[in-house]
């Protein structure tokens, strides 16, 4: 059980993260190495030898590895990203690089997202050194830059060129699951993420005739993007149900009371109301356009038009959604890839899923756990290019009122000091268990 001292130490650690500005504006724009070195520093006091690693100078990531007693035993990966997205400082009713701790409850950007996951990592491990601790498997800790833009200084660089220190470990915990979700009628449900949509962020590029703006033109570029876009934009996708999906679903109904019917799923999720938005983002591939980009004087017709459209493709149903974009794009428009990743599946019936769900089970027995499947990515997608299964999971138990989701990037984004305790006992159980 996690002692007093770990309960103050995950409140402390939150706010003082928080107060190390690591913006991750993308392009480059960030430094994490404070932060790192803040987290190398107590995980050095608890005995760990974390290493730094910077691709580029000041996109440091820390790995530690905490030896278990059964060398004979899977490692297991647990995992944080120290960069956070942009805050306007106007926009908030505290400064959102404050920390500041108010009410009970921790102020400022990665107060969920996710800074705190990053402390109750800390908090645990330094009770354990206290207390003497040993996990069975190995556990490697990962504290990593670059999560919010290309991950190519965070944990692309890790997978790539430091392989060796994940050695063993075939699953992963991370953000994104474990959080209470209020359905507004009483019920809370905590849902475990057990795969990610893949990401295909693509350029359009219409191709025609330039010319006078005045004249007869059968092969506008514009024209040709627009209609290509409007296709995109107003396309049905086709329901696609990934095994987690189906998992989420055939749970959801159960614990709603609700006659399971997977050949009907839009009814399904319509009765499953608010909770129905834990899945209705995943059960199909989607493309939203984006951005437009075309011409430079009116009575110009250019010769080229480009747009992008974010792509998201369920495990399993990537040709299907490459076919689906040359189709739609047509003959006239090309399109490619700026940024791809791969969708990630991973098993709900797993020893490790099972743990996971008493964990949480032990601490709110209130509430429902759930597995689903996450609308975006995280970094568990470039780990599992080492045949890592990630799993999302950094439990918080929020009071109504608390929308997760909204918090997420959101404004005044904070996490009550109570949430923060759940988050530590329960990780700290699923830990010692895992
Ligand atoms: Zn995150």
């Amino acid at each position: 059980m996690a002692d007093e001292r770990a309960l103050d130490e995950v409140v402390t650690f939150t706010s003082d993260l928080i107060r190390i500005d690591t913006t991750n504006r993308g392009g480059g724009d960030c430094r994490e190495r404070p932060a790192a070195e803040y987290a190398a520093a107590r995980l050095a006091e608890a005995g760990l030898e974390p290493v730094l690693l910077e691709r580029t100078p000041g996109r440091a990531n820390v790995v530690a590895r905490l030896e278990g007693t059964d060398p004979s035993a899977d490692a297991l990966l647990v995992h944080g990203h120290l960069d956070v997205v942009p805050a306007e400082a106007a926009d908030w009713s505290v400064h959102p690089f404050s920390g500041e701790v108010r009410d009970g409850v921790v102020w400022g950007r990665g107060a969920v997202d996710m800074k705190n996951m990053d402390a109750m990592i800390l908090a645990v491990v330094r009770a354990w050194a206290r207390e003497g601790v040993r996990p069975r498997r190995d556990i490697v800790i990962a504290f990593t830059a670059d999560e919010e833009a290309s991950a190519e200084d965070g944990s692309g660089f890790l997978a790539d060129r430091h392989a060796h220190l994940f050695e063993g470990c075939t699953e992963g915990v991370s953000e994104s699951g474990a959080f209470t979700f209020h359905d507004g009628d009483g019920r809370q449900l905590y849902p475990i993420a057990a795969g990610e949509r893949g990401t295909a962020w693509m350029k359009l590029t219409a191709r025609g005739r330039a010319g006078h703006g005045s004249k007869v033109n059968r092969e506008n570029a514009v024209t040709r993007l627009a209609a290509a876009v409007t296709r995109i934009g107003e396309h049905e996708w086709p329901l696609r149900l990934t095994p987690t999906v189906r998992a989420a679903l055939t749970e959801l109904a159960a614990v709603y009371g609700i006659e399971t019917d997977l050949s009907d799923v839009d009814t399904l999720l319509d009765k499953l109301g608010t909770a129905g938005k834990l899945v209705e983002a995943t059960v199909r591939n989607s493309a939203n356009p984006t951005m437009l980009d075309a011409g430079y004087k009116i009575n110009v017709i250019p010769g080229e038009a480009v747009a992008r459209v974010d792509g998201r493709y369920l495990s399993g149903a990537e040709d299907e959604f490459r076919a689906t974009m040359d189709r739609l794009t047509g003959p006239d428009v090309d399109w490619e890839f700026e940024h791809h990743e791969v969708a990630l599946q991973a098993p709900v019936d797993s020893p490790t899923y099972a743990r996971m769900r008493a964990a949480i089970e032990e601490f709110a027995p209130e509430g429902h756990v759930v597995p689903y499947c996450m609308s975006g990515g995280t970094d568990a997608k470039q780990f599992s290019r080492l045949g890592i299964t990630g799993y999302g999971f950094a439990p918080l138990k929020l009071p109504e009122g608390f929308d997760y989701q909204a918090l997420f990037h959101g404004v005044d984004e904070r996490v009550p000091v109570e949430a923060l305790h759940f988050g530590v006992r329960v990780l700290d159980r699923f830990l010692r268990t895992a």
